[in-house]
């Protein structure tokens, strides 16, 4: 017998079973590799494998939302961490390492506890009853993956994402671009257009179809393109128009910019593209239909030659991959359970977060939301002042259910900090979420 069963053992399968593990409840973490069966990216049977990157990214905790994230966890105990520690190797600000030792470190110390049982098995369906820890990563075995699409409904449930990039709103230039909605009578202005002339948007259209492109994996060959999801330089391939009819169409958008005594309303452009808030905190927009596979220092240099897109910052830039993951701010409670089966909880990439920390770091807050539910006592979220309550946020409710795709860590998600000077901003960032934990921490159920 167990109190709660975890369904995979990778990150944040076993981030999850350690937080519960050490607070003395009984847990069983089935973890399907060990079995002669695997994802496709995964090459060993090791827990918490890293599949790509040896990397955990930035550890600057004082100027870098990702390393405040280590911060956080580090202050939580994190298992993820603490094997990260040991299996360190130099790469200068940020924290990699040998990823063999990683994994063997988080199995030995996941091991060395006796209330955690790690069986090799796969599960198929998910339980109708019995508190339940869903952590199958962005490639959740088949039959588990159908099983979660019936829970959910099949529109809830995504197997690719389809990127488009995010930009901060504060690196928008506001003296270019426009409010307002096509056909706008001046009610409803809810989109940001930036405005191209003819010869504006045949070099951009170059640069789509000729900028380097990164290749699909082999397994992910046979990835479709949904309606609305073709990459913005499959549609512009073909043709030089193919983008002005689609989502680059500049038709009701009456560019005050450009007003004239002919056309006091402005004019339209030659083409437009648009940006459509992300976050109810507004500080994140994304480009509207500009999912790509281009190469990220080519869509950074590419989009910044769009009119008020020049010093634009990203808080993510686009990309297309095999992916499974939930529509979680609407099938997900503030506690990450499915609202239709409370007794499932869901933890990791398959919530919508993005990378190893974030997965690992939503693994920990599930962890101790099951942890606080045994016990019995109330659960209280971070603050949303850090990282880890803004990625809680944005993931269980914050986020655009309509455009929600996976997101990382980034400043953009916390409650935004418009009086402090722009060069100071990332470390009043930090600050504040150093000041905020220390409470929240405190909250916390004890460790046995
Ligand atoms: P995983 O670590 O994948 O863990 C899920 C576990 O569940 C696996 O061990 C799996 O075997 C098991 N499982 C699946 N189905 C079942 C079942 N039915 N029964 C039992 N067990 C099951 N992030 C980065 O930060 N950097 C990168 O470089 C990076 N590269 C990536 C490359 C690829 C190809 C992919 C797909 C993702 C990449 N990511 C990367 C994103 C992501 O952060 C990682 O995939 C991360 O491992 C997700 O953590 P997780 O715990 O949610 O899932």
């Amino acid at each position: 017998t167990y109190d709660v069963h975890i369904i995979g053992g990778g990150l944040a399968g076993s981030e999850a079973a350690w937080q519960l593990g050490r607070r003395g409840f009984k847990v069983r973490m089935s973890e399907m590799r060990g079995t002669g069966e695997r994802s496709p990216a995964h090459q060993t049977d090791g827990l918490a494998e890293l599949v790509c990157s040896n990397s955990f990214r930035s550890d600057d905790d004082e100027k870098n939302a990702v390393g405040l994230l280590h911060h956080e966890m580090r202050r939580c105990d994190s298992l993820i961490m603490g094997a990260a520690a040991k299996a360190e190797v130099p790469a200068g600000s940020a924290l990699a390492v040998d990823r063999d030792v990683f994994s063997v470190e988080v199995e030995a110390r996941l091991s060395a506890l006796p209330n955690v049982e790690i069986v090799r098995e796969r599960i198929d369906t998910l339980p109708e009853s019995g508190l339940t820890l869903v952590a199958t990563g962005p490639l959740t075995a088949e039959a588990l993956a159908s099983s979660i699409g019936r829970a959910t409904g099949s529109d809830s449930l995504a197997f690719f994402d389809a990127i488009a990039p995010i930009v901060y709103r504060e690196t928008i230039d506001m003296d270019v671009c426009w409010m307002a909605s096509r056909w706008d009578k001046g009610e409803t202005k809810d989109y940001i257009n930036c405005p191209m002339d003819k010869q504006q948007y045949l070099a951009f259209h170059q640069g789509l179809v000729e900028g380097e492109k990164t290749a699909f994996k082999e397994w992910e060959a046979n990835t479709p393109y949904f309606d609305g999801c073709m990459p913005i330089e499959v549609m512009a391939e073909r043709g030089v128009d193919t983008l002005r009819f689609g989502p680059m169409k500049p038709v009701g958008l009456d560019n005050p910019h450009w007003a004239t005594a002919e056309h006091p309303n402005g004019r339209w452009p030659y083409a437009v593209v648009q940006l459509r808030q992300d976050n109810k905190l507004g500080t994140l927009w994304n480009m509207v239909g500009f999912q790509t596979k281009l190469k990220h220092a080519e869509q950074v240099r590419l989009f910044r030659t769009i009119p008020g897109l020049e010093k634009a910052e990203f808080a993510r830039l686009g990309g297309l991959h095999r992916n499974t993951f939930l529509n979680s701010p609407v099938l997900l409670d503030r506690q990450l359970r499915l609202k239709t089966a409370p007794h499932i909880r869901f933890a990791g990439q398959i919530t919508g977060c993005e990378g190893y920390v974030e997965s690992s770091a939503v693994g920990l807050m599930a962890g101790l939301m099951t942890a606080a539910e045994l016990a019995g006592r109330e659960w209280q979220a971070p603050p949303r002042t850090t990282a880890l309550g803004a990625l809680l946020s944005h993931i269980t409710g914050d986020a655009e259910a309509d455009s929600y795709q996976p997101m990382n860590v980034n400043f953009g998600l916390f409650p935004p900090l418009h009086d402090v000077k722009k060069k100071q901003r990332k470390e009043a960032y930090t600050e504040r979420a150093k000041a905020d934990i220390g409470s929240w921490l405190a909250t916390l159920t004890p460790a046995a």
